[in-house]
């Protein structure tokens, strides 16, 4: 993908996010309640999608995130930032995860495997 469409493509993406914060803190209920069936769904959907292409191959590692000298652990950031926004408690989000977590007291990919 070259730069200028990896930068249209991020662009429409964080549009869009935008998008849905506006419609949901400035729209009225009936109209958040259309979004939500429409929006959880897709939004859902496309967690599965990236979670799957970060699934642990047979070496227990991510493929999309090893690099050929360096294996990554499953899980890999994907599947840790999946559980802390999906799972884990409010109060966690802002701590972060992966191996600077266990300084801000937030999740680590240990702790998150042990779950
Ligand atoms: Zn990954």
């Amino acid at each position: 993908m070259d730069e200028c469409l990896a930068s249209t493509l991020d662009t429409a993406v964080l549009e869009r996010l935008e998008y849905l914060d506006r419609l949901v803190a400035k729209s009225d209920e009936p109209s958040r309640a259309s979004l939500a069936k429409t929006e959880i769904t897709r939004l859902a959907d496309a967690w599965r999608a990236l979670l799957k292409l970060h699934a642990p191959n047979e070496h227990g590692r991510c493929s999309e995130c090893s690099g050929w000298l360096r294996p990554r652990r499953h899980p890999c950031t994907v599947w840790s930032t999946a559980h802390q926004h999906l799972i884990a408690a409010e109060g966690s989000l802002a701590a972060g995860v992966g191996r600077h977590a266990a300084v801000t007291g937030g999740p680590t990919a240990a702790t998150l495997a042990a779950s």
